[in-house]
């Protein structure tokens, strides 16, 4: 079927009741239908039957959802809004004009990660007033850091009883732009009794190109990943980034009808182990939506920090404006996100700001001195640091 049709059928048992809005970040930013879930759909829905005409202003609407996924398990007639979200821009990404430029160099970028960063890394000085001036790279990020592959591909554990075997699903953010969140956790691990094994190659979960329409380049990049883990024998396939997750685990399911099962971190740890910790740090905690809006519900990621003895004065309820290429293509309101976020941050008076994805890390950093916004890995492997000494 393709996704005319598919979009035809299954959004016609849409009821327009919009209880899909009530969360929606981009709603509850500007108070427009047409920038909500229900107004979205309505829009697909007529543009897949040929009674409006796919124009750039439709186009837009369609791709100012962050595909955050709060409106995706709350729909009373059973629709699958993310999977008519993404089929919707995949039908129209052809008549797209905004990103004519930007799917040749992402679909560039996901294929071959390790090129596109050695030539990002040489040709720094050349192309990076470029890019950051386009909005596609921000200014306080260090691109000299050695990627994450280099450093080998087993990690044994450091002492005692070996535990069990994990492997590390390290995403391109934590293997290219934060290898350090990569080292955090191998070394939390380890020292938990884990032997820890990085593939060498590992593609891309296709989550960049989720968001520009780009379904069948997924696809191919979705079974190269499942075919490459699916062999593996480990107890768990752990990451560090909630997005991969989404993507690797749900999103894969419901458009390909496969999965990687994969772990997140914070589940992992919550799930297997009990940290405790005497750490003395006031925090703010900003739980990624791809940790929030779930189908297993929520990560417990506020209640690990607790345990390790972090002070929360405060944590966010919305998106940190991120989200991919959302915050290339929709800055004002992108950075009206991270504003209310920052806002946020500052009124609780904390130390430093924790979250569990290095995308809203990215985001955040933008904002808040980058040395301030840490993951959870990090301080987990400052508690049993501590436990250690
Ligand atoms: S998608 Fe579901 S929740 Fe949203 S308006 Fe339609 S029926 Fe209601
Ligand atoms: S995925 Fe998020 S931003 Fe997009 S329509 Fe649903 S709630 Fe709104």
């Amino acid at each position: 079927m393709n996704e005319k049709d598919w979009l035809f059928k299954h959004l016609s048992i849409c009821a327009l009741c919009g209880r899909c809005k009530q969360d929606c970040p981009t709603y509850n930013t500007e108070h427009n239908e047409a920038r909500g879930p229900r107004g979205r759909l309505l829009l697909l829905y007529e543009a897949a039957s040929g009674n409006t005409p796919a124009d750039q202003s439709l186009i837009d609407r369609v791709y100012s959802c962050l595909l955050c996924g709060a409106c995706g398990e709350v729909c009373p007639s059973g629709v699958d809004i993310m999977g008519a979200l993404l089929r919707g821009r995949s039908m129209l990404k052809g008549h797209d004009r905004s990103f004519r430029l930007l799917r040749p160099l992402v679909t560039a970028a996901t294929k071959s990660p390790l090129l596109s960063y050695r030539f990002l890394t040489v040709f720094k000085e050349l192309i990076g007033p470029v890019l950051i001036k386009k909005g596609l790279l921000h200014p306080g990020l260090e691109l000299d850091f050695t990627p994450l592959h280099k450093e080998g591909t087993v990690f044994q554990p450091s002492r005692g009883k070996k535990i069990g075997r994990v492997v590390f699903f390290t995403g391109c953010a934590v293997r290219y732009l934060y290898p350090y969140l990569g080292k955090s956790l191998i070394t939390v691990l380890n020292t938990l009794g884990y032997e820890v094994v990085i593939q060498k190659k590992e593609y891309c979960c296709g989550a960049p190109l989720l968001g520009l329409g780009l379904l069948k380049k997924t696809e191919e990049l979705a079974y190269k990943n499942y075919e490459l883990f699916k062999k593996l024998k480990a107890d768990a396939l752990i990451t560090l980034c909630p997005t991969c997750t989404m993507v690797g685990n749900g999103l894969y399911k419901r458009l390909f009808g496969i999965s990687l099962e994969l772990i997140n971190f914070d589940d992992f740890i919550v799930e297997n182990h009990q940290v405790a910790g005497g750490l003395s740090v006031k925090a703010f905690y900003h739980q990624p939506c791809h940790l929030r809006f779930r189908p297993e519900g929520a990560s417990n990621s506020l209640g690990l920090l607790k345990e390790m003895g972090v002070e929360i004065t405060g944590s966010s309820q919305s998106c940190c404006g991120h989200a991919g290429t959302y915050s290339i293509r929709f800055k004002e309101q992108s950075k009206r996100m991270l504003n209310d976020r920052v806002n946020e941050f500052n009124a609780s008076k904390a130390d430093v700001l924790l979250t569990s994805c290095p995308g809203c890390i990215y985001q955040l950093s933008k904002a808040v001195q980058h040395d301030r916004v840490l993951h959870t890995v990090e301080v987990v492997e400052e508690a049993i640091g501590e436990d250690q000494s």
